[in-house]
């Protein structure tokens, strides 16, 4: 078998399941870690009941796994599980305070539905006023000079794929999923520093989150930044080069189309966004008014971005592009997301491994955003 089957099978789960029929104990029946890898694959595959007992057994085997209490947490959340799937994020918590994950999960399952309005026939409901409201707040900040001297305060970095999910892979065998996290930790850790600048991470270790959690982490956050970090790949093993991204209904190139459908190609694993009643109408309205103008701003943070991070940047620049990002759209602020380099480049490839490289890149960024 060569090594682009064996990835996808493995990202399809069916060398796993293969494997484990054959020889149970010996992949499953050894460690926590081992475990959690069955508890997370049963989780993809809807199987909550069964998720649960394998994960249990994992947290028993290995009390301090974060990972392990998270997916407990999905797995009873899927079952329905409320308040068992909050006491395990808590868990997950208590073991690693900096999990974003979970703490968004148990703040949302804890937090009480919205009541709903009563609806009345006038061409004005409370809730398009409030949409309005919102409207002329956010118009009014965006348009005042206050905007120019835009105060990043809070940021959310999430790195780009993870556990399943590996992203592009190199010639060599790297992970983009990898690089990401190496990448984001790094930027999170210099923003923490600055001081001026309270930074939460999507994801702290090599687990998976659905594409639409990781922008509801940053909005439930108010975040007044997103920025996504991922590596480009491209057929052509000379393409090379570093581009900022915002989202937007039409890409702005054909590269652009092509590069937001790979990073979409994982949606099909994602559980459709769960509507709550009383919640999500709200939302719903307010995010239609707001969509375009957080896309527009996305668009001029960009371009502000590229041209600073450009100058200091060890890659070529290639520009700032849009294309239909799902990781970004639902941000209510402004996103961008980045491909610093390309796996598939050999040369690039080597420099991704080296941590004085990635330190460099986090600089880069890192001045960017400051
Ligand atoms: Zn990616």
């Amino acid at each position: 078998m060569d090594r682009r089957t064996f990835l996808h099978l493995l990202g399809k789960g069916a060398l796993v399941s293969s494997v484990a029929g054959l020889f149970p104990d010996l992949l499953f029946g050894q460690s926590a870690f081992d475990l959690g890898l069955q508890g997370q694959e049963l989780i993809q595959n809807g199987e909550y009941a069964k998720a649960v007992e394998v994960l249990q057994k994992a947290v028993a085997m290995d009390p301090s796994s974060d990972w392990a209490y998270g997916l407990l947490g999905r797995a009873y959340r899927g079952l329905g599980k409320t308040a068992e799937a909050v006491d395990a994020f808590r868990q997950a918590l208590r073991i690693n305070p900096e999990d974003t994950y979970s703490r968004w999960m148990v703040e949302m399952m804890t937090q009480k539905p919205i009541p709903k309005l009563p609806k009345k026939e006038k061409p004005r409901s409370p809730l398009e006023l409030q949409a309005e409201e919102e409207e002329k707040r956010v118009l009014g900040r965006l348009a005042s000079k206050e905007s120019l001297e835009y105060q990043v305060k809070r940021v959310v970095v999430d790195a780009g794929h993870g556990g399943f999910d590996s992203g592009a892979v190199g010639l060599s065998g790297l992970k983009e999923k990898d690089v990401t996290l190496e990448l984001a930790t790094r930027l999170h850790r210099r923003l923490e520093a600055g001081g001026r600048v309270k930074s939460f991470l999507t994801r702290t270790g090599d687990y998976y989150i659905p594409l639409s959690d990781r922008t509801a982490v940053a909005n439930q956050y108010q975040a007044d930044l997103f920025i996504s970090i991922h590596i480009n790949a491209n057929e052509n093993r000379k393409a090379n080069g570093s581009e900022t991204y915002y989202c937007a209904e039409k890409a702005s190139n054909q590269e652009a189309a092509r590069v937001a459908e790979f990073e979409n190609s994982v949606l099909k694993f994602d559980e459709e966004f769960k509507k709550e009643e009383g919640f999500i109408s709200i939302e719903e309205i307010l995010f239609h008014f707001e969509q375009r103008m957080y896309w527009k701003e996305s668009g001029s943070f960009a371009g502000r971005f590229q041209e600073k991070f450009k100058t200091d940047l060890p890659f070529r620049s290639r520009g700032v592009n849009s294309a239909n990002f799902f990781v970004l759209r639902r941000a209510k602020m402004p996103s961008i997301l980045l491909e610093t380099g390309f796996i598939s480049n050999p040369e690039d490839e080597s420099k991704l491994k080296t941590p004085a490289f990635l330190d460099r890149v986090a600089d880069s960024v890192f001045r960017g955003i400051a």
